[in-house]
């Protein structure tokens, strides 16, 4: 259930693709213990642009998971719905990001899409603007919380407009200094209104990971995209400029719903890593080291 309708998303409901549907709080709380069961230490929660929700609802979803789950690391809501909370409830966004992290959000991801005005107006102009995402970032700041960069590149874009985009990350780094991680991903035309598209190719996200590498020297973590590229390319990303794999999902239902259904296990990824000649290594969620498999 989504205002915005991009038509680059086969998730939300006006796609087709997906029933549209709601989780209740028992429904994230039942998920979130089968993930802490299954050893994971990290809740995203993210939906759509809901056209009934407001900062209040969002609020009792993040205070009943962490009333319940004390231990688990909070990393939920885009930029794009922290500006609808705001928008919807008629406060804020500075007001957004304090009450969030009062109730124990933890960071917030950066789903950045593409952050180039003619891409972003010509297929989500209801979404955030590139401002408006920036604007987040400045808050987050204030607020002491850190986020990530990302990049949906293969939508129309040209080379100048995919380097405009690594530009605005690059600058609001040096201006707040709060992105872990710059995780850049293919766009998936399947199922989406842009099937007409060809998707980018392995060799476009190697060369990007290997610019952004160069580009984004004020971001330490490049993370290689297992989901959407598949866990080979991902293995030689590592080669090209990545140091990071993300982390090993219990359930994701957005790259999913444009047909794509990689999965990988903690042992899985700890052979790939190894297997490109790296040393794999444990992170929490702030990106801390917990263990070294030498
Ligand atoms: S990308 Fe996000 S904001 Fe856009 S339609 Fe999909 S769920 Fe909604």
């Amino acid at each position: 259930i989504c205002e915005a309708q991009c038509a680059f998303c086969a998730y939300h409901a006006h796609a087709g693709r997906v029933e549209p549907y709601e989780l209740t709080l028992d429904d994230i709380c039942r998920k979130t213990e089968e993930l802490i069961a299954g050893g994971g230490t990290q809740v995203m929660l993210q939906g759509g642009l809901h056209p009934d929700h407001r900062l209040d609802n969002y609020l009792t979803m993040i205070k009943t998971v962490r009333e319940q789950f004390p231990e688990i690391y909070l990393h939920s809501f885009s930029p794009a719905e922290l500006i609808h909370i705001a928008k919807k409830s008629g406060i804020s966004l500075d007001e957004v990001i304090r009450s969030l992290k009062d109730a124990g959000l933890n960071s917030v991801p950066g789903a950045s899409d593409l952050l180039v005005d003619r891409i972003r107006n010509a297929v989500s102009p209801k979404k955030c603007s590139r401002e408006e995402w920036c604007e987040v970032m400045r808050s987050l700041s204030r607020y002491s919380m850190t986020s990530t960069a990302t990049m949906t590149y293969g939508m129309g874009e040209t080379l100048a407009e995919r380097i405009a985009h690594l530009e605005v990350i690059r600058d609001i780094q040096d201006e707040t200094g709060i992105l872990k991680a710059f995780i850049p991903w293919s766009f998936s035309p399947a199922r989406t209104l842009l099937e007409h598209i060809s998707p980018a190719t392995g060799l476009d996200y190697l060369k990007i990971v290997a610019i952004a590498r160069i580009f984004l020297d004020n971001i330490t973590f490049i993370q290689a995209g297992w989901l959407t590229e598949g866990t080979k390319l991902a293995q030689i990303a590592l080669t090209a400029g990545a140091n990071d794999m993300g982390g090993v999902l219990t359930e994701e239902v957005v790259v999913k719903a444009t047909g794509i259904e990689t999965q990988i296990t903690m042992n899985g990824m700890i052979s790939l890593i190894r297997d490109a000649g790296k040393i794999p290594v444990q992170r929490d969620s702030q990106y801390r080291e917990i263990r070294r498999f030498e």
